[in-house]
């Protein structure tokens, strides 16, 4: 049988040592593309063993080094922008220009890591009777322990190595079993620049024993995750018992806050599209629209007009604007909060359900008269519905923009510049879009605030989450 997606351990690329193995689908057409190998604990605790000697070995390449390899393989992927953004629609359904840029951030990402490996210095102090010195060394963390999900296949998993690898680290990573292609053409780039072979492993595998395993390993020193926040609690709570420090990008929930000063028109363009982007599969996308009562018609009527002409088709096919969904599951869900919210007596302007009986797709939906109690209110969608919630009392609309467990992130239309101040600051959110829609940039420290995460990815601190800090002081 041929492993389309193997294992990649200590530079081998192969079966698990149990053979076992699952089926890849194309979410547009429902259809098997491949088989991903899983790996059992024999493997892991090959690549664990690697993963420790991979340290030594990586570490010891001096930074400015290390940074050179991160650009070459940034490079690699962009010249393999074509083959590898073709993986991730086939495997994952968005449209192939948005799996284009996806292979661009992820490369910026990796080149970013690179970049901030240069600048990494230790400092050194006085002491405090002029004779001793104190000095503050940085050192790589450890071996690294990363999952990674699907809806961003390649985007997620390269911040999680241009931090890791840019610190110094070595990295095991459980990409999504679903979307397994663009993470190991990754690490084929990563390679082939010139990071040692045990410097990277990637496992697939069934996700709970993994993590079970991989999380209370001696050599693991770092556990990162982005997904869900009931899987992260799971991951953090296992790395508490260990004591070992975690990162956590997880979901959100985020309100879009449209102030009735605003061009309605406009707002509901540039919202559509924040919304329609990768079929609403985004932790940052707008998912609870509050919208001023004089113009939540005009916004509405605007809003149903693209949720009716969005154009669905195969990511394949250049003239697609959404995708399918990613897989069933999320069908499924979607399914579960219209039926919910209409039961609650929601009205569904537009969409409400499944198109066709091939592949995951799911019509753009709208809908009105929302109760607060519907579970889409509470519940991260991920998917392309929009709840429009007109408001009149800026407090009450607050009061529900912030009172879920959610704080990953937040949008504000309105050109009122006081207005935009005291809505920003109300927000309690780890990032806040006023008149755009936001997307991670590798200069960006991004982070969830509450329960959307703990720590953040990106930014000049790009490599602080898997840096640990040494204090000499030398008489
Ligand atoms: P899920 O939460 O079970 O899985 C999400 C990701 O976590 C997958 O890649 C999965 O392989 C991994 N995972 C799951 N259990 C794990 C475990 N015990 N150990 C290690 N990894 C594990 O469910 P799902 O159906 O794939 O997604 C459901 C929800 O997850 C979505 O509705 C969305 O809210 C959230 N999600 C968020 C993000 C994000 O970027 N924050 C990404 C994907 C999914």
């Amino acid at each position: 049988m041929t492993i389309e997606f193997p294992l990649v351990i200590n530079g081998h690329w192969r079966e698990g040592s149990s053979k076992r193995s699952e089926d890849v689908l194309n979410p547009a057409t429902g259809e098997v593309i491949g088989r991903v190998a899983h790996a059992t604990s024999v493997d892991l605790d090959e690549a664990l063993d690697g993963a420790a000697d991979g340290l030594v070995e990586w570490q010891a390449v001096v930074p400015w080094q290390r940074g050179g390899i991160l650009k070459n393989a940034a490079d690699r992927l962009r010249s393999d922008i074509e083959s590898i953004a073709r993986t991730i629609t086939k495997e994952q359904g968005k449209p192939i220009a948005e799996a284009k840029a996806e292979v661009i951030r992820s490369a910026e990402f990796l080149e970013w890591g690179g970049e901030q490996a240069r600048r990494i210095a230790d400092r050194s102090l006085r002491g405090r009777d002029g004779r001793n010195r104190i000095e503050i060394e940085t050192h790589p963390i450890g071996v690294v322990a990363a999952f990674t999900p699907w809806n961003f296949p390649m985007a997620l998993a390269a911040k999680k190595f241009a931090g890791a690898l840019g610190a110094g680290c070595s990295i095991i990573c459980k990409p999504s079993e679903e979307t397994p292609g663009s993470v190991l053409a990754m690490a084929k780039a990563l390679l082939a620049a010139g990071v040692p072979s045990k410097a990277i492993s990637i496992v697939f595998g069934k996700p709970d024993e993994i993590s079970n395993y991989l999380i209370p390993a001696p050599a693991v020193a770092k556990i990162t995750f982005t997904g869900s926040i009931p899987v992260g609690k799971q991951l953090a709570a296992a790395a508490g018992r260990v004591m070992k420090p975690v990162t956590m990008e997880l979901g959100g929930h985020a309100p879009a806050i449209v102030c009735g000063d605003v061009d309605p028109e406009k707002a509901a363009d540039v919202l559509a599209k924040a919304k329609f982007a990768n079929a609403g599969q985004i932790c940052l996308s707008p998912t609870r629209f509050f919208v001023e009562e004089n113009i939540s018609q005009r916004f509405t009527a605007r809003m149903i007009e693209h949720a009716k002409s969005w154009k669905m088709g195969d990511g394949m096919d250049p003239d697609s604007q959404m995708g399918p969904l990613a897989n069933e599951r999320r069908v499924q869900a979607m399914d579960r909060l219209v039926d919910d919210a209409r039961r609650r007596g929601a009205t569904i302007a537009v969409g409400g359900q499944r198109i066709g009986n091939r592949g995951f797709f799911y019509a753009p939906t709208v809908m009105i008269n929302v109760p607060e109690s519907a579970e889409i209110l509470h519940s991260e969608p991920f998917g392309p519905i929009v709840p429009i919630l007109p408001f009149a009392d800026e407090e009450d609309m607050l009061r529900q923009a912030n009172g879920l467990e959610f704080g990953l992130s937040a949008y504000v239309f309105t050109n009122d510049a006081m207005r935009q101040r005291r809505l920003k600051d109300a927000l309690h959110f780890g990032t806040v879009g006023v008149n755009e829609f936001v997307t991670h940039l590798p200069e960006v420290p991004l982070g969830g605030w509450k329960e959307s995460g703990f720590g953040t990815e990106g930014g000049l601190e790009i490599l602080a989450p898997y840096q640990k800090t040494k204090f000499v002081s030398v008489w």
